[in-house]
């Protein structure tokens, strides 16, 4: 029996993995898992008890109590949740604490999509299909403008590319799974294409892979 369909979407914030990730999953009818909502869920935790970002073991112990069914709160997405999600995933035991609930999620009978950025290199090796989803700097702090724009929420395009740039940074030179294309990753560079495009491309890939494990006549 063909085992179910696991895609890894990776990559640099804004650069359309969470858009992407969310259309594959209705369109090939599998679950979804954000895990940077994961991460986020532990700065946020941090912020509202008054606690030092720094404080790698209360992190710890708030990576360890998250429950995966309580992710949906708005606050969770807001620019602070996302830097302070950014300074607590570089805490291997953060990592750690939250890899099980992820692998457990992958290996649902129905298959999964999972977006993040360690996905196709630590947390699903062995994914069916692996996406790595990048696009200029410049063009993910202009989406990201708009969108928090339209959430109400001020921001200069200037402090947003300097976000940005600062967590590209901390992503990919932490020590502790770091972000970088796993060696068997497609690129998808969506810099030039808009969402409906960057969808049209993602699918063509799995379709490929799809039509690869399709057991024959
Ligand atoms: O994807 P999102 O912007 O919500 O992620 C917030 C932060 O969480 C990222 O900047 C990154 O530091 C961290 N993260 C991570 N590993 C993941 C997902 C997110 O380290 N799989």
């Amino acid at each position: 029996m063909t085992p179910p369909l696991v895609v890894a979407i990776d990559g640099p914030a804004g650069a359309g993995k969470g858009t992407l990730a969310k259309r594959l999953a209705a369109h090939y009818g599998l679950a979804h898992l954000d895990t940077g909502l994961l991460y986020r869920a532990v700065g946020r935790a941090l912020l509202d008890a008054g606690l030092p970002l720094e404080d790698a073991d209360a992190a710890h112990a708030a990576a360890l109590s998250l429950d995966l069914g309580s992710l949906s709160s708005e606050r969770l997405r807001d620019r602070g949740a996302g830097e302070a999600a950014s300074i607590v995933s570089a805490y291997p035991a953060v990592r750690a604490a939250l890899l099980d609930q992820q692998r457990c999620f992958a290996a649902r009978a129905g298959g999964a999509v999972l977006d993040g950025r360690d996905i196709g290199t630590v947390v699903c090796p062995d994914a069916s299909v692996k996406i790595y989803v990048v696009a200029s700097a410049e063009e993910r702090a202009r989406r990201r403008h708009a969108e928090l724009a339209q959430a109400g929420e001020a921001a200069s395009f200037a402090d947003i590319l300097a976000d940005i740039l600062k967590r590209d940074e901390r992503d990919m030179n932490r020590a502790s799974a770091p972000l970088k294309p796993a060696d068997d990753a497609v690129i998808l560079d969506t810099t030039a294409l808009d969402p409906d495009a960057a969808f049209a491309k993602a699918c063509a890939i799995v379709d490929a892979v799809a039509a690869d494990r399709a057991p024959g006549p």
